[in-house]
């Protein structure tokens, strides 16, 4: 089938499911032109929580349509490709993190969203990494157990006055870019702004101008005076900055920026999934009540930069 038949047929198949779409900002471009909603998974778990779709069609990750069914869990929820799994969230199991919080039984965990549901299921609360900070300081406790990035986890450490340990967790793209990579960026564009993702390592994030969430840079991107920005996060992102901002240029900082568990997902596996209702993605009630009570806590605190 064509792309032009694909897209009317997904059209169609939206009507006859009651369905919607969410697609990742790493996601590729025609899937998230075909998207009812493009965000980072902040944006994406609120609006799993607030849809009267009957269906969810999540185009990104396991763990976001997982997160997308414990907080909905009255809807169909659908992966339409169920490779596209997270190494990061592989980085840890529900088992090492209870060891974990044995060594620091005075620590508070917080879960980055990138994490299975048995790990959230273990967590105090959850946290993107556009509102981990504000999570972090709104906590009581002054002593935190971070999971899993430790990118993640030292950058926030960096920025709170409380105690930060990190698990050591990485995202195998974003842990990819290099020093050198942002020194030459500054070389050969020295008019351009430099951003990245705070699960880039601590001395890329040090060089960079911002270290920003994806939404934080999408933010950004409207709103810079600047006309040319270098971004350090994964490459799906260039596609919407660079639609949304058609006078400014957006380059990528390194070519090893592109995951391949988020290229999955295609549109012929979109109308697969909505035909048969394929790649149906559950979480056995016992975890999802803990990881809800979670993920819950995070989103009473209002979100933001
Ligand atoms: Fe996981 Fe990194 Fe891929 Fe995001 S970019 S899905 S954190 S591996």
């Amino acid at each position: 089938m064509f792309d032009t038949k694909m897209v009317e047929r997904i059209g169609e198949l939206k009507k006859e499911r009651n369905a919607v779409i969410l697609a990742h900002n790493y996601q590729p471009p025609a899937i998230q032109d075909i998207a009812d909603l493009v965000g980072d998974s902040y944006e994406l778990s609120v609006k799993a929580s607030q849809t009267e779709a009957e269906v969810i069609v999540f185009c990104g990750v396991h763990f976001m349509a997982e997160t997308a069914y414990i907080l909905a869990p009255e809807k169909t929820v659908l992966l339409p490709e169920k490779l596209a799994g997270c190494p990061l969230a592989d980085t840890i199991t529900a088992e090492q993190l209870k060891e974990f919080k044995q060594e620091y039984p005075s620590h508070a965990v917080v879960t980055y969203v990138n994490s299975s549901a048995e790990v959230k299921a273990e967590s105090y609360v959850c946290v993107t990494s556009s509102n981990a900070l504000k999570v972090i300081n709104s906590l009581e406790t002054d002593k935190i157990l971070f999971t899993p990035d430790k990118n993640l986890g030292m950058y926030l450490g960096n920025k709170t006055e409380k105690e930060v340990r990190v698990w050591d967790g990485y995202c195998i793209t974003h842990e990819r870019v290099t020093v050198e990579e942002v020194k030459r960026a500054r070389e050969e564009h020295p008019d351009a702004l430099i951003i990245v993702h705070p699960e880039c390592p601590p001395e890329v994030t040090r060089l960079a101008d911002e270290a920003l969430s994806t939404g934080g840079m999408i933010r950004l991107g409207a709103e810079t005076s600047y006309d040319k920005i270098i971004v350090g996060t994964e490459m799906g992102l260039i596609y919407r900055l660079s639609k949304e901002n058609p006078g400014k240029e957006f380059k990528l900082l390194s070519p090893g920026l592109v995951c391949p568990n988020m290229k999955y997902i295609t549109l012929d596996k979109v109308v697969e999934s909505l035909e048969n209702l394929k790649g149906q993605v559950t979480v056995p009630d016992e975890i999802a009540v803990k990881a809800r009570e979670a993920l819950e806590r995070m989103i009473s605190v209002p979100s933001g930069d």
